[in-house]
């Protein structure tokens, strides 16, 4: 995420690194990189030129209150400045009616529909919620059959009703559907076109007058840039709505509608889209973003994704497994698709402070544990559990039935047996009391 404005606002504030106070030269030469950086990541001219006249202004003003080295008072700054851009404190949902009604509105391809299932997801799992997904796309029969089959993935009901070409009387019936069987939240996923135009502005307009919902959110790709914040004014000026949803963080974005949209629409940024999966969507977190730009890493995001996956009853289970040397490839197993649900490997990794920057150049793909999973299930139940029945003929078959080579399985076997060794240790002694200050 952001690694190229990332490394530039790096370079840019390394430049007072060693300097004894910030002076009127050298801020000049740091806040012409941060300006540049800002501009290369697609942010538009006169934010970024204000944000340093800021940045500036209160360099030259703290520098003489404070007991920070120069860099690290910029980095200070910078961070507090990109945050108040992005919008101070995080936003939440208006989840007051009953059904509330949240209104998707946003460009075809914007992400709409993914984004429409990943918070009823999200809604349902961890505010037990009880959504219904609404299919409003009169133009596009499959748009309305992707709603479906996200909604079948996660659970979620979806109401359509394919016949009818009248947009707001879909959405009014699906709302009529809702209050009838339960449901205490609506989320109306909207057509849209590939650019902005009257017909979808109108038709839009229509569907949001006619239901009033609790919330409306504009779905933006974040890798449109400048685009997605001149789209974004279009959207607000019709709708006044009241959430931005950031897609497809995920790929090689570079930032500029992150760090603009805000302070042109006016308007807070609630979730980003962080991959195609359901489970990729995260509340937006201004100070923690800027946190990950400056690649500080976002540790309490890492924590909380963590946390969402510890389930307390299976790590007893575990722990009681290693004391008693019963760990084996199927507890692996369970431990690395533990990991995978934590979100994308590049995500995370970029989530731990500095290993973004020192890794960046290092592939990290979601397949890296593919090769590894594919040995553990060319095992045989009694092998997963008893790693030290596999001899050469074993790993030979092993290594034939998962694809790879008896060296590779060679590798697996020694990591595990290390790593078992490992756990083993830290349960006496120390590492007790080491697990337990873990958990907290
Ligand atoms: P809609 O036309 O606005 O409903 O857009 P879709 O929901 O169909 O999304 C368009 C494409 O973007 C699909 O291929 C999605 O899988 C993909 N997509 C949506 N959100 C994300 C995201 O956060 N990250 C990535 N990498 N892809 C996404």
């Amino acid at each position: 995420m952001f690694n190229n404005l990332s490394e530039k606002l790096d370079k840019a504030l390394h430049v007072l690194k060693g300097h004894g106070s910030i002076t009127e030269v050298n801020v000049a030469e740091t806040l012409k990189e941060v300006r540049r950086a800002l501009l290369d990541a697609d942010v538009n001219f006169k934010i970024a030129k204000d944000f340093t006249v800021r940045v500036k202004e209160k360099a030259l003003g703290q520098n003489v209150l404070t007991t920070l080295q120069p860099g690290q008072l910029m980095v200070k700054i910078v961070k507090d400045e990109l945050t108040e851009l992005m919008g101070g404190d995080a936003e939440g949902l208006n989840l007051s009616g009953n059904p509330s009604v949240i209104l998707m509105s946003g460009l075809q391809g914007s992400g709409k529909t993914t984004f429409s299932g990943k918070l009823a997801n999200y809604l349902k799992t961890k505010k037990t919620k009880k959504p219904l997904l609404v299919a409003c796309d009169v133009y596009r029969p499959a748009a309305v059959d992707q709603l479906h089959v996200v909604g079948e993935q996660i659970g979620v009901e979806v109401y359509s009703d394919k016949g009818n070409t009248d947009p707001v009387a879909i959405a009014q019936a699906g709302i009529a559907h809702a209050k009838a069987n339960g449901f205490n939240v609506v989320i109306i996923d909207t057509a849209g076109r590939l650019a902005v135009d009257e017909v979808m502005m109108t038709e839009i307009s229509n569907i949001h007058k006619a239901i009033q919902p609790q919330e409306t959110l504009f779905v933006v790709d974040s890798m449109t840039g400048q685009d997605a914040v001149n789209t974004a004014k279009a959207f607000n000026d019709v709708l006044n709505f009241d959430g931005v949803i950031l897609t497809k963080l995920d790929g090689d974005t570079r930032g500029g509608a992150a760090i603009t949209i805000k302070s042109v629409v006016n308007k807070p940024i609630k979730f980003i889209g962080t991959g195609e999966k359901m489970e990729a969507i995260d509340v937006f977190y201004p100070s923690r973003m800027a946190d990950r730009i400056l690649g500080m890493g976002d540790v309490v995001s890492l924590v909380e994704r963590a946390q969402e996956q510890y389930d307390e009853v299976e790590a007893r289970k575990l722990q009681k497994k290693i004391a008693k040397n019963q760990f084996g490839f199927d507890d692996f197993l369970k431990q690395i698709q533990q990991i995978k649900k934590m979100g994308n490997m590049k995500d995370l990794i970029g989530m731990i402070p500095g290993a973004g920057k020192m890794m960046k150049d290092v592939d990290i793909d979601d397949d890296a544990f593919k090769g590894i999973e594919a040995i553990i299930y060319s095992m045989t139940p009694a092998e997963r559990s008893n790693p030290s029945l596999i001899n050469a003929s074993r790993k030979k078959r092993i290594g034939k039935g998962s694809g790879t080579s008896v060296q590779e399985v060679n590798q697996l076997l020694k990591q595990f047996n290390q790593m078992s060794k490992m756990m083993k240790m830290m349960q006496g002694g120390k590492g007790k009391a080491m697990m337990q200050a873990m958990k907290g």
